[in-house]
């Protein structure tokens, strides 16, 4: 068993933020569920946990807690005894392996957690490192004094990867003395390491710059394109009101349904789920589970946009057809393109809502229900 241990129990007061560092959003997404989700779903990890400041449980539940997590290890007063609280804690659990990471560095990608993993196969110590290139020289009374040479030196990143007992065991032996990683407590208690290429991109998030840097890499990556599909049907009930793509019609019969029966947002939610391959709205809110009646169906929507968010995906463009005789949809097309805009945090100008009737054909044409159709085009961060 393979666990990802993530530190997040540091403030990173350099940052400057309004909250401590792992919290903080990256084009809207804090860094610990960036990195959290970054080994989540890699296929060679089996279990995350978090290691965090004890003051920071609001934050900690408000960034990740609708994750499939362990409860967070309490951290303590150094980066260092906080990974040997969180070593503690999963010494029971049988891990072979553990993978300490930095929260801070959430742009972490799969292939270098692979590399890290593969390494340990063969090491009992491996972590991601990038050799320097800049000319390094000593600070000689305040001046550039002798150069140092490039060839000895290694930028270490994390995660780093440890057969687990040996560096449970070094951690225990090493509590005392202080070291700024893991492989060097690993070092120091005679654990051979080795390393695997690093990237760039994986850099530790420290200061207002990095943040604005991690944000300009996000951007600048080449995004590939999904579309997803969405369909839906429900049935006229006796009572008003009807609601549709979130818009009221206060006088006209409603539609029969567990929730409140908004066939449009339920088709709109199919086709966002449809473009991260995530199965339908009834896999993630079975119609029998209470909790649902009578629910404004934006709720199940914004669960969809925020499983879109994890995978990395950004809406682009939605489009909507529905399929009814009456009430006339063309007087509320604008309230109904403006509620959606609001609910997706997309301009109008991408959000595209037609109607039709069915010419009196089928369940539609008799007045029966109504029908509707969403198409969804997403983009994806390419790794
Ligand atoms: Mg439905």
């Amino acid at each position: 068993m393979r666990i990802a241990l993530i530190l997040a129990a540091g403030q990173g007061r350099r940052l400057a933020a309004d909250r401590p560092k792992a919290y903080v959003p990256l084009a809207g997404i804090p860094l610990l569920r960036r990195s959290v989700l970054a080994f989540l779903r890699h296929p060679e990890v089996d279990g995350v946990q978090v290691v965090i400041d004890p003051d920071h449980r609001r934050w900690y539940e408000q960034a990740v807690g609708d994750l499939p997590l362990p409860p967070p290890v309490l951290g303590g007063a150094s980066r260092q005894e906080s990974a040997r609280r969180g070593l503690e804690a999963l010494a029971a659990q049988g891990a072979r392996q553990v993978l300490i990471h930095d929260a801070a560095r959430p742009l972490v990608s799969g292939g270098l957690i692979r590399r890290v993993a593969e390494a340990l196969a063969h090491h009992p110590a491996a972590a991601p490192a990038l050799p320097v290139v800049d000319t390094l020289r000593r600070l000689e009374d305040g001046r550039p004094g002798a150069a140092l040479s490039r060839q000895h030196l290694l930028r270490m990143q994390t995660p780093q990867g440890f057969a687990f007992q040996s560096i449970l065991e070094a951690h225990r032996r090493e509590a005392g003395r202080s070291h700024s990683d893991d492989v060097g407590v690993a070092l120091a208690q005679g654990v051979e390491a080795t390393w695997v290429a690093g990237e760039e991109r994986n850099l530790k998030i420290t200061t207002p710059e990095d943040l604005r840097f991690a944000e300009q890499l996000l951007q600048a990556s080449p995004r590939i394109h999904r579309t997803g599909f969405g369909y839906d049907v429900h049935r006229f009930a006796d009572r008003p009101p009807l609601v549709l793509l979130g818009v009221t019609f206060p006088d006209h019969p409603g539609l029969l349904g567990h929730s409140d029966a908004d066939v449009g947002l339920h088709a709109l939610t199919d086709a966002v789920l449809a473009t991260v391959a995530a199965g339908d709205i009834g896999t993630h809110f079975p119609p029998d589970d209470p909790r649902w009646r009578g629910a404004d169906s934006a709720h199940f929507l914004r669960r969809a946009l925020v499983l879109l968010a994890d995978a990395g995906g950004r809406l682009e463009h939605v489009d909507i057809t529905l399929l009814l005789e009456r009430p006339r949809i063309g007087p509320r097309r604008e309230a109904m393109r403006a509620r959606l805009s609001e609910l997706l945090a997309l301009p109008t100008d991408r959000i595209s809502v037609k109607a039709t009737t069915s010419e009196g054909l089928g369940f539609v044409g008799r007045g029966e229900g109504v029908a509707a159709y969403a198409v969804v085009t997403a983009s994806f961060v390419e790794e």
